[in-house]
C-alpha cells in the first residue's frame, strides 16, 4: 500500500501485489571486465549476415510496426527447427517466452515444479505470476528426477536441458515421463541444445503437452537484439501468443535473426564446434589443477571451488568476469565438497580461456 496526499484528505492507494512483496529486480555484479566469460553468450560475436542485415534494413522498417506475431521470423524459425511455422511462437528473448508460458498455463496459486540447482529467473517467473515454486533437487547423476517432479499437485513442470548451472543433460527417459505423467505442461528449457548434439524438439511434435523453448542468445550470437521462441502443438503455442502479446520482436531483430537463421547457419555451426572442443580442453585443464568440473553439454563448465564468491572478485579485480555461485543446492559429490561453492566459466575463444585460468590461478594462489 502507498500513500497519497491530496488536499487535506489522505488516500490510501493499492500500488504492489502481494506477490510482488518479495521480488528485487535483476542485478547480479556487472562491473565490467576485459575478458567476460560469466553469461554464456556467444564471444565470436554475432554472424555477419545478420550483422549486415541489420546495417540494411530500410528506415522506413524502423519507422513502422514490425509484424505483430512476427510471422516471417516463424518461418525462418521453423524450417531451422524442422517444424511448421503454426508450431513456432517467438518473443522478446526466451525469458519472454518463458514468462509467457508460465503465465499462460498457471491459475494463481498453482505449483510449479522446478529442478534445483536450474536457472535462476524461473522461480521468479513463477511468483511474478502468482504461482509457487516447488524445488525439486536433480538425481545424483545430474538427471531429471521425475519421479520426484510429479509427486504433488503442479500446474507446469519446468526442465532445463542442457541446465544452467550445471551443463549436465535431463535425460531423454526422464522428460518423456514428465510429458506422460503430468497434469499440465511441461516447460523443456533447450536454451543450449545447439552444444549437445541432441535435442527434445521432437517431442514437441509428438506431445500435446510439451513447450520447447529456444533462443539466439547463445549459439546465434544475437543475445543484445533479445529473440526467443518455441516449439510446441499449434494450439499450445497459441496460448502462448495471447499471453505473449502483439509486437515483442522488433524489426531490427527479425531481419538479423531471419538472416542468421537463412544464410549463416555454417558460421554458426563452426562456432559450435569451436565452443564444444574449447569446452573439452578447459575441463581437463580444470582436472590438471584437481579441478572436478561437472560434465556439460552447453558452452560453459561449472568447475565447483571452494569460496567461489572470493575467487570471483580477486579475478574480476585481473580483468575476468566469471559467475560464481555459493549455495547450488541438492546435488554431486563434486558440489557437496565444497558445500555448492562453484565457478562458471563460459567457453570463448582460446585466448580468452588461457587468461581466465591465469586469473583464476592468480586468485586461487592469493585466497589460499
Ligand atoms: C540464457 C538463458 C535463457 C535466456 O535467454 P534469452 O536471452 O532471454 O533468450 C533462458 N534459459 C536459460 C537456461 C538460459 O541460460
Amino acid at each position: 500500500m502507498g500513500t497519497v496526499v491530496t488536499g487535506a484528505a489522505t488516500v490510501r492507494v493499492r500500488n504492489q501485489r502481494d506477490c510482488y512483496a518479495g521480488l528485487e529486480l535483476y542485478a547480479p555484479d556487472r562491473a565490467a571486465a576485459s575478458i567476460d566469460l560469466s553469461d554464456n553468450t556467444n564471444r565470436w560475436g554475432m554472424p555477419p549476415a545478420a550483422e549486415l542485415a541489420m546495417r540494411e534494413l530500410a528506415a522506413d522498417s524502423c519507422a513502422r510496426y514490425p509484424e505483430i506475431y512476427a510471422a516471417s521470423l516463424k518461418e525462418a524459425l521453423a524450417a531451422y527447427a524442422g517444424v511448421s511455422p503454426s508450431m513456432i511462437v517467438t518473443g522478446c528473448g526466451s525469458d519472454d517466452v518463458l514468462d509467457s508460458a508460465i503465465r499462460a498455463f498457471v491459475e494463481p496459486g498453482d505449483r510449479i515444479a522446478i529442478p534445483e540447482p536450474s536457472f535462476a529467473m524461473i522461480p521468479l517467473f513463477a511468483r511474478m505470476n502468482g504461482a509457487t515454486p516447488v524445488m525439486v533437487p536433480l538425481a545424483e547423476d545430474y538427471a531429471v528426477d521425475a519421479e520426484r517432479m510429479l509427486r504433488g499437485d503442479t500446474g507446469v513442470i519446468y526442465v532445463c536441458s542442457p541446465n544452467n548451472p550445471t551443463g549436465t543433460v535431463a535425460g531423454r527417459a526422464g522428460v518423456e515421463a514428465l510429458a506422460d505423467g503430468a497434469r499440465g505442461v511441461v516447460i523443456v528449457d533447450e536454451a543450449y541444445a545447439e552444444f549437445a548434439g541432441a535435442d527434445l524438439v521432437d517431442l514437441a511434435r509428438t506431445r500435446p503437452n510439451v513447450l520447447v523453448v529456444r533462443t539466439m542468445s547463445k549459439a546465434f550470437g544475437l543475445a543484445g537484439l533479445r529473440v526467443g521462441y518455441a516449439v510446441g502443438a499449434p494450439g499450445l503455442v497459441q496460448e502462448v501468443e495471447k499471453s505473449r502479446g502483439p509486437y515483442k520482436v522488433s524489426a531490427v531483430a527479425s531481419a538479423a535473426a531471419i538472416s542468421a537463421l537463412r544464410d549463416d547457419l555454417p558460421w554458426v555451426r563452426e562456432h559450435i564446434a569451436l565452443a564444444v572442443a574449447n569446452r573439452e580442453r578447459l575441463s581437463l585443464e580444470l582436472a590438471h589443477r584437481r579441478i572436478p568440473a561437472l560434465p556439460s553439454s552447453a558452452n560453459f563448465v561449472l568447475a565447483p571451488l571452494a569460496n567461489a564468491d572470493g575467487i570471483a572478485l580477486d579475478m574480476r579485480r585481473l580483468g575476468v568476469a566469471v559467475r560464481p555461485f555459493t549455495n547450488l543446492r541438492g546435488i554431486s559429490p563434486g558440489l557437496r565438497a565444497t558445500g555448492g561453492s562453484a565457478l562458471r566459466i563460459s567457453v570463448g575463444p582460446w585466448p580468452e580461456i588461457e587468461a581466465t585460468l591465469v586469473a583464476l590461478d592468480r586468485a586461487r594462489a592469493s585466497c589460499a
